[in-house]
């Protein structure tokens, strides 16, 4: 279970109403049973269920059990889409090890805004779904100009251009920090190409002969970073 707080053994902690539910009402568990828990920062922890009732419940924080997991040093930089497909991105993304989730604006992007908080949320369930101990931020909707106006120095930037086609791209075994880049359905404008072409720090890259959803390029693309680089 995730709790939104710094844990370190000892405490007591009051759990929200639904996480309370969830425990007493759906997982049956009473007091004094055995609960794992994260924050997303410092590890997992050993926690028992204190004061169990159906609307509010506490957890006494006990030992670490794992240290934190830090993912990759993995950005993933996509164009949101229709809803429930920019919600697959996020879940996808914080299972398969990226350490930020970055929605950007493009110029055929359709979606002028996104629900950051419940992006969030999405975010935290894929962690607590597949064991993590790490959660990705997932930033506000931002300008994809005004990230690469302000790009970061060692970061390098996998482009998966679509016009490339051919054959899936090999990435070249240049470990350190990376960001993958989606576009949204209407792919990249003829600007936004030739600029991502000529900035220093891309590395366009095919994902195959074929178009892929933007949802289906993401896990492509994810799943070529940590063949190539992940660990
Ligand atoms: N404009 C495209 C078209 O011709 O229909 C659609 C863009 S595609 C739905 C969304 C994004 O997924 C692209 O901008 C690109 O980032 C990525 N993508 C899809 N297929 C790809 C491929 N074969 N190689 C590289 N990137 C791909």
């Amino acid at each position: 279970l995730f709790l939104d707080q710094p844990l370190a053994e000892g405490q007591t902690v009051d759990l929200q109403r639904d996480q309370a539910h969830y425990l007493t009402g759906v997982m049956r568990l009473v007091s004094g049973d055995a609960v794992a828990v994260f924050d997303g920062r410092s590890g997992e922890y050993l926690a028992h269920l204190g004061q169990a009732g159906k609307r509010s419940a506490t957890l006494v924080i006990g030992p670490q059990t794992a240290p934190i997991r830090m993912p990759p040093d993995l950005w993933l930089l996509f164009a949101p889409i229709k809803k429930a497909r920019t919600d697959f991105i996020v879940e996808k993304a914080a299972e398969m090890g990226a350490a930020r989730i970055c929605p950007v604006q493009t110029d055929f992007t359709n979606s002028e805004r996104i629900r950051r908080d419940r992006l969030q949320a999405h975010a935290v369930e894929a962690a607590e779904q597949c064991g993590g101990t790490f959660v990705p931020d997932v930033d506000d909707l931002r300008p994809l100009s005004r990230l690469l106006d302000h790009w970061p120095e060692d970061r390098r930037l996998m482009f998966c251009d679509e016009d490339l086609a051919g054959p899936v791209s090999a990435l070249p075994a240049m470990p350190g920090p990376w960001a993958i880049l989606i576009g949204p359905e209407g792919g990249f404008s003829p600007a936004e190409r030739a600029r991502l072409h000529a900035h220093p720090a891309a590395h366009p890259v095919s994902l195959g002969p074929r178009i892929l959803r933007a949802d289906t390029a993401a896990v492509a693309a994810l799943a070529l970073w940590q063949a190539a680089l992940g660990d």
